[in-house]
This record gives structure tokens, sequence and C-alpha cells, in this order.
């Protein structure tokens, strides 16, 4: 039988999206459970942001068209305008004021701000090249300070919605993972702040967290997704042939000046994008993708040779020490890169409010859809989003002030352990069938063949879920399985190629 707990708001996910929830929650006076499936709650892809977040403001005039350019045009322009309307105070109000996020500063004492591509000038707040590490730890400790009616529950894992028979959110049940037991939290709100999806991809920037669970729990609910199949492939991944997993070279270091070449030292970027190496991602990838096919090597370098070495390490030190200890001599030919899998564009639909289609469902940040990035991201914008639309998801749920309907407690069967080495063997074939045929060029005819295989393997997972003792495990192959096929759903409705979405 699982315990219940009565709330005014659950809250999955403790990135940037889900504390700026959370923030905005405890000041509004709401009664809120916080909660994230990792035993650590700052582990999670905001913690792994290393170029920093936008800060726009009211002279910005740029800001919503250099959005737009981005995306080839795709971006919803309301969304856009609202979040360069009001992002620039929630920076200041939360992570300048109350977390005092220890963003760079020159010696005067002023904010300094970077450039990234696609942006119009310099105006992204950094901190080194941890950005998120300062951001994600100043949130915490901010909040952990706070005096309030919050509970934060670690090491549990979200499994589903639970819905009235008016379809309104009734709460949601939890797993328990130190203990294999269920936790139902009776609340009538729910804002799922739970990141993207890259993990599917055999080849990627993010935690193995981000796979999906949020998009699967709210499309198990009927809330409507949309545009999965934008997924943002980022150009500069360190290259490292012994390993499928890829650690981001950020785009501030294009930013500051870095050259992208070809193996034979071509500044090949001339010959797809007159902005060159600060040229929009998709275009920055894609040119990469066919430099490396039309010389057949297996990565491009990012030359940083003409840069002051000692500058490099002390704006950038985590890439200058994963390059060190990766061998590569940066004054010579360059950090060897390659694109791999980085960004959610599309998602779980939510409005300005955060407000999905299902009554009493939130989404912000990564899993959601607010049509900020249409089909391809503008840099430094994700962080932004999470921020602004985690402040706005708390505000409606106080302003709405709903009384949670009944729920029953969870049950699951006993079941028998489950064996890792499956576990590992269904996650393997689906990172491989991901990145094979749901890559950065797709065509129709693999996307079919995706589409059976992902078939397959959910029948799979569902058979094991009869069978099997719940699991942290098992449930993240679940939502990954039916995450995988809503990308693939996307694919096969697109018919030409735009922004991040390339068809052959
Ligand atoms: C290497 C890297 C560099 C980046 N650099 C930048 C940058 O410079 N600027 C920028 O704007 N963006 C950047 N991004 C993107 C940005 O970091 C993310 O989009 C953003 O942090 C997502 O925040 P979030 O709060 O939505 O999700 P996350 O930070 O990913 O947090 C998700 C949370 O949900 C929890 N969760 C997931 N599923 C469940 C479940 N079933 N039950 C309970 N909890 C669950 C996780 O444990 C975690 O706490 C970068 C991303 C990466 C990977």
């Amino acid at each position: 039988m699982s315990e219940i707990i009565s709330a005014d708001v659950a809250i999955i996910g403790t990135g940037v999206a889900g504390l700026s929830a959370a923030h905005r929650a405890i000041e509004l006076g709401l009664n809120i459970v916080l909660i994230t499936r990792s035993p650590d709650p700052t582990e999670c892809n905001t913690k792994y942001a290393q170029g920093g977040i936008v800060y726009s403001t009211p002279e910005d005039q740029k800001l919503v068209d250099d959005i737009l350019k981005a995306s080839s045009g795709t971006s919803n322009i309301q969304t856009a305008e609202f979040v360069s309307k009001y992002s620039g105070k929630i920076v200041e109000n939360l992570l300048l004021k109350k977390a005092q996020v220890p963003f760079a500063k020159d010696e005067a004492g002023e904010f300094q701000l970077a450039m990234e591509g696609a942006h119009s000038f310099p105006r992204i707040l950094f901190a080194g090249d941890y950005s998120g590490r300062a951001i994600e730890e100043s949130l915490l400790d901010c909040l952990t300070n706070l005096s309030g009616p919050i509970t934060i529950l670690k090491d549990h894992t979200a499994i589903d919605l639970e819905l009235g028979d008016d379809r309104k959110v009734s709460g949601i049940h939890l797993l328990d993972n130190q203990n294999s037991k269920a936790v139902t939290i009776n609340c009538s709100s729910v804002i799922l702040a739970t990141g993207g999806v890259a993990s599917l991809y055999l080849h990627n920037s993010n935690t193995s967290g981000a796979r999906g669970d949020g998009h699967a729990i709210a499309a198990r609910a009927g809330a409507e997704l949309n545009d999965m199949e934008f997924v943002q492939f980022h150009p500069t991944t360190f290259y490292d042939p012994t390993s499928h997993k890829r650690f981001l070279i950020s785009e501030a270091v294009r930013g500051e000046g870095a050259i992208l070449r070809n193996c034979n030292g071509e500044r090949f970027m001339e010959r797809y994008h007159p902005d060159l190496e600060l040229a929009s991602r998709d275009i920055v990838s894609k040119s990469i993708v066919d430099e490396m096919e039309r010389t057949n090597h297996p990565c491009v370098y990012l030359d940083i040779s003409h840069l002051d070495s000692k500058w490099f390490k002390k704006r950038f030190p985590t890439i200058a020490s994963h390059c060190e200890r990766s061998l590569v001599d940066l004054a010579n030919k360059g950090i060897p890169v390659v694109p791999s899998a980085h960004y959610t564009c599309g998602g779980i639909v939510a409005n300005l409010d955060a407000e999905t289609s299902v009554e009493g469902l939130y989404a912000v940040g990564e899993c959601s859809y607010t049509g900020l990035h249409g089909a391809n991201r503008l840099a430094s914008t994700a962080l932004l989003e999470g921020l602004t639309f985690g402040w706005f998801a708390a505000e409606k749920v106080a302003a709405k002030n709903i009384t949670a309907g009944p729920i029953l407690p969870y049950s699951f069967g006993a079941g028998e352990s489950g064996d890792e080495t499956v576990n590992n063997d269904m996650w393997a074939r689906l990172k491989s069938l991901m990145w094979d045929k749901v890559g950065i060029v797709r065509n129709k005819s693999q996307l079919l063949e995706a589409q059976s295989e992902l078939l397959n393997l959910q029948s799979e997972v569902n058979r094991r879920l009869k069978s099997e003792m719940l699991t942290d495990e098992l449930l993240g192959l679940r939502n990954a399985m039916a995450t995988g096929l809503k990308i693939v759903e996307g694919s096969k409705k697109r018919h030409k190629s735009i922004g991040c979405f390339n068809l052959n």
C-alpha cells in the first residue's frame, strides 16, 4: 500500500525549470512537493550547461528577431515576445538578486556578456564554462534556505498521473527507488519539469536521465505533444572514437573566435553560410556532416590556436581540462568535434501560463513545447525558457487555487527483480536505432524501419512490466520507447527539411 502525501502542487524535476517554479510557488505560499528521480538533486542537464543564459533588457529590440531567424521563421512570435518582455525581470529577481548566481563581472563590477551563434550581439550571462552548475547550485541553495512548506523527495521516480472522473489532475504516483514502494501525491496541480530526450541517442551531450519521462507521462494522460521531430544536434561535441558519450564544446568557444577546419586545415564554413562559425546550430551541424562526408573523415576540428592559451584556460576551464585529459594539443590541429543529439525543441504543448491540454497539468522547461524554439533553438535560450515558464506556472497554480479530488493509493505487483544486462541491451538497441535511423539526416524508409523496431521493443518492455519488479530503469525504458515513437511519428509527417530536421 502506498503512502499518500497531500500538497497544493507537485513539481517533477529539479533543473532550472523545476527550481524556478518551486521558488515562485514558495513565495506565493503554496505547499509543494519537489521531486527528482536522481539521488543528487543537482544531477540534471541544467548542471552541465556551459555557455550561459540570455539576459534580455528592455533596450534589446532584437531578441525576438534572432529567435525567429534561428528557427527559420517557425518560432511562435507571441511566445518569443513574451519571453523577451518578461524573462529579464525574472533573471534579475531570481538569479541575480535572490540566488546571487556568480556570473562573470568585469573590473568595474558590471556583468560581462558573451556572444554565441545567431545572436545579433553579446547578451549572454555566463560563469566561466560552468554556467549551469552555478545556476543550479545557487538556486538550490537559496531554495533550501527559504522557510516554507516544501518537501523534497530525492530518488523518487514519477510513474503516472492520476486523473479524476472529470479528467482533472488529482495527483501523481511515484516510485521510491530506495525502498521499492509507491508514494502518491494528492494535489490538483502537477508541474512537469522533467527535461529532454537526447539520451535516447547513441551519441549525445546529455545526462542519462534525459529519457523523455515527462513526455511519456503527459501523453499517457492524454496531453498533446508537438514538434517532437525537432531534435537539435549540437555542432561541436568532443569526438572520442573510444566512447559513445560526447562532451560538449560550448558555442561560446566559437563566439570567442574559434574557427572550424576540416582535416585538410580548410575553413569550410565559408562554403556553407555567410555567418560562418556563428550561423545557427542547425546550419553548422549540417555543414559539419556534409564536410565529414566530403573529406571522408570522422570529425572536423575547432581551431583555437590564434587565441591566447592562458586566457582560454581561464575563460573555459572545464573544456580546457577535458582537452588536456584527452591529450589534445590546443595549440595545434584543434579540438576534434562532431555533432551529437543535444536538445528537444518540441514537447508537451503548453500555453504562456504553462498549462497543457489536461486540466491541472503544467509543463515547463525542455519537456515543454511553448513554440519558442520552432524548428531550431537559439543558443542560451533553453535555461531562459525554463526559468521564465517555471515562474509563470507557479503563478497560475496559485491564481487558480483548486482543491484536489480524491485519489487512491498506487499498487503494483511484487514481481521478480529484472536483469540489468537485459536493460542495458534494450538501451543499446534503442540508442543505436535512434542514431542510425532517426538521426541528423532521416529518410522515410528508415523511419518506417525504426517505427517497427521501436514497436517491438515497446512490446518487450510492456511484457516485462507485467512480470518484473517495478524499477526506475524499467519505467525509463517504457518512457523512452514511447517518446522515441513520438519522434518517429512527427518525422514521418514532415515532408520537407526545415531547421534541425533534415530529410533525405
Ligand atoms: C552539456 C549541455 C550544455 C548546455 N548548455 C546550455 C547553455 O549554455 N545555455 C542554455 O540555455 N542551455 C544549455 N543547455 C540546455 C539546457 O541545459 C537544458 O535545456 C535545461 O537545463 C533543461 O532544464 P530543465 O529544468 O527543463 O531540465 P533538466 O535540467 O534536465 O532537469 C530535469 C529534471 O527532471 C528530473 N526527472 C526526469 N524524469 C523524472 C521522473 N520520471 N521522476 C522524477 N524526476 C524526473 C531529473 O532528475 C531532473 O531533476 C545545455 C545542455 C547540455 C546537456
